[in-house]
């Protein structure tokens, strides 16, 4: 069976294939006709089929699925939820190669990179999964002779996940693995720009026995679809990844009625690098923290803030290390970094890179436009580095997605500490250095939700809490331990077993 499952394949149909929304169990079709083609972003004359632009009524009966399966999940058994998610785990591992190239052409990362982010899902699966077997609340003393006083954690009911399409099989997972094995039905809005992956994704955990209705999928656009989910009065919660634009506007009116909202949004990672710190190591981490993934990742290093005596030596390692990436398509085993998504991040990468001069900042490298021979069709740019650049210009300043690193030079700790909080964001930050008092002076003191010492940005392990602090986070923390927190509520039970009228300091 295809990793699809039961959708079939569009690029058997020349890309004429229109993806289906999956409803109640069933891969059905939108009630719109109206269709955006889904491009493969190293090369758009490829078109690999047309995402439906569901309406707000597909979203509604999506809802109604949901909330029909509820009941019967809620009350199948936590270890039997988490049974079916370990086979989903065996599924996408048995699967991976294919769903890795699917990735790959969807969305232009390296296989490589692809097969990465499939082996992250599947350790997440690997650890939500047993939640089905830990799921627990707590019990306390009470303060009367012959009570007894516990806590558990419920499900809330339909929750939507809304994702975006940089890491378009960990991020979904990260979601409706802990939604599900806490017994909440789902209902999932992914990127319009990774249908397939999304269609991959579900149809690996239709396969692995989710029961119709427990989880859903409508492909179509933010504004309709994930409007129409976000004011749904019976959708009780809303786990967003992507910009903080959309997180706002979903924060503000899930607020309206009271719903929980979880927000994961963007980064503007620095590394610091001290002058005693093992320079090699700082650039390739700094190099492949900031132009892995094309720079497509929450946690990319976009800053890198450097102690003036090594910063000549460390910007000519680095521009060095740029010049040297290989950049092309993701499916050629040679490639080291991928395409733009698509041609409006593209352009904002284009957009930074002019910015970045026009504001004084030094272009030492990188930065073009790549279209020579089979780069023509693509969306592809050479990663950039810019030097002497001020905490407070706008390179340093906004969330760029794309290859393109700016060098801010201090002149001591202090300074790096001050440069590296001087943003709304904190995600992730990491320091170089061989000392052990400024590596926990960093820890102390970083405004970050993850900190890295003498590794890059990116990366993380499944057993642990993601997510971001400032503007970049609001809500519990994903993944780890924390998952569950927001997929379900404490209730708080008082069993009295004395026979008589109760009697506390309250009255
Ligand atoms: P985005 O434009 O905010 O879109 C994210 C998702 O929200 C997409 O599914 C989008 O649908 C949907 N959406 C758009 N408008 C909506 C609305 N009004 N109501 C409900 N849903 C709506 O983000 P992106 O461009 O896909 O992803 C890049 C961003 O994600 C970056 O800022 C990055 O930092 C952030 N990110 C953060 C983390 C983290 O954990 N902190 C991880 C990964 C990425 P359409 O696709 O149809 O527009
Ligand atoms: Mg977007």
């Amino acid at each position: 069976m295809s990793a699809a499952g039961a959708r079939p394949d569009p690029r058997a149909q020349g890309g004429g294939q229109v993806y289906r929304n999956f409803i109640g169990g069933e891969w059905v079709a939108s009630e719109s006709a109206r269709t955006t083609p889904n491009l493969n972003p190293a090369d758009t004359r490829e078109v690999l089929g047309q995402v439906p632009l569901s309406t707000a009524e597909d979203a509604r009966r999506a809802v109604a699925a949901a909330r029909a399966a509820w009941p019967a999940w809620r009350s199948t058994p936590a270890p039997r939820r988490g049974a079916i998610l370990f086979k989903a785990m065996a599924i996408m591992d048995a699967e991976k190669e294919q769903v890795a190239r699917l990735l790959t052409r969807e969305q232009g990362k390296t296989v490589k990179e692809s097969l990465g982010e499939i082996q992250r899902t599947i350790n997440i699966l690997e650890y939500i999964a047993a939640e089905g077997r830990r799921i627990g609340g707590q019990t306390v003393p009470s303060e009367l002779p012959s009570n007894f006083c516990y806590t558990v954690r419920q499900p809330l009911g339909v929750v939507v996940c809304v994702t975006p399409w940089n890491f378009p099989v960990a991020i979904p997972v990260w979601k409706m693995a802990p939604a599900l094995v806490s017994g909440n039905t789902v209902v999932f809005k992914p990127a319009t720009l990774t249908p397939e992956t999304a269609s991959a994704v579900v149809s690996i955990f239709e396969r692995a026995g989710v029961p119709r209705g427990a989880l859903n999928m409508v492909l179509g656009s933010g504004g309709t679809v994930g409007n129409a989910l976000v004011d749904h009065d019976d959708v009780r919660a809303i786990s967003f990844t992507g910009s903080n634009d959309v997180g706002a506007e979903i924060y503000s009116r899930g607020a309206r009625r009271m719903a929980r909202v979880q927000c994961e949004m963007g980064g503007k990672n620095p590394v610091v690098v001290l002058s005693d710190a093992d320079l090699e190591l700082a650039v390739e981490s700094s190099a492949q923290g900031a132009f892995g993934s094309t720079g497509q990742r929450c946690t990319a290093t976009s800053r890198v803030v450097v102690e003036e005596g090594i910063a000549d030596a460390f910007v000519e390692r680095l521009v060095a290390r740029a010049k040297r990436v290989r950049v092309g398509s993701g499916l050629d085993a040679a490639t080291e970094m991928g395409p733009a998504v698509d041609r409006s991040q593209l352009e904002t990468d284009l957009k930074y890179i002019a910015i970045g001069q026009e504001e004084g900042a030094r272009l030492c490298g990188g930065g073009r436009k790549l279209e020579e021979g089979a780069l023509a069709h693509g969306h592809f740019v050479e990663p950039a580095v810019f030097d002497h650049v001020s905490p407070t210009m706008r390179i340093a300043q906004e969330e760029i997605f794309g290859p393109v690193v700016s060098v801010i030079r201090v002149k001591g700790f202090e300074e790096a500490l001050a440069a590296a909080n001087q943003v709304r964001y904190g995600l992730s930050a990491s320091i170089f250095t061989r000392d052990a008092s400024s590596v926990f002076r960093f820890v102390d003191d970083i405004e970050a939700g993850i900190v890295h010492i003498n590794s890059g940005t990116p990366g993380g392990e499944a057993q642990l809490p993601f997510g971001g602090t400032k503007a970049t986070g609001v809500g519990p923390r994903e993944q780890g331990p924390t998952a569950l927190e927001f997929f379900t509520e404490v209730k708080t039970v008082y069993v009295d077993y004395t026979g008589q009228a109760r009697k506390s300091s309250m009255y």
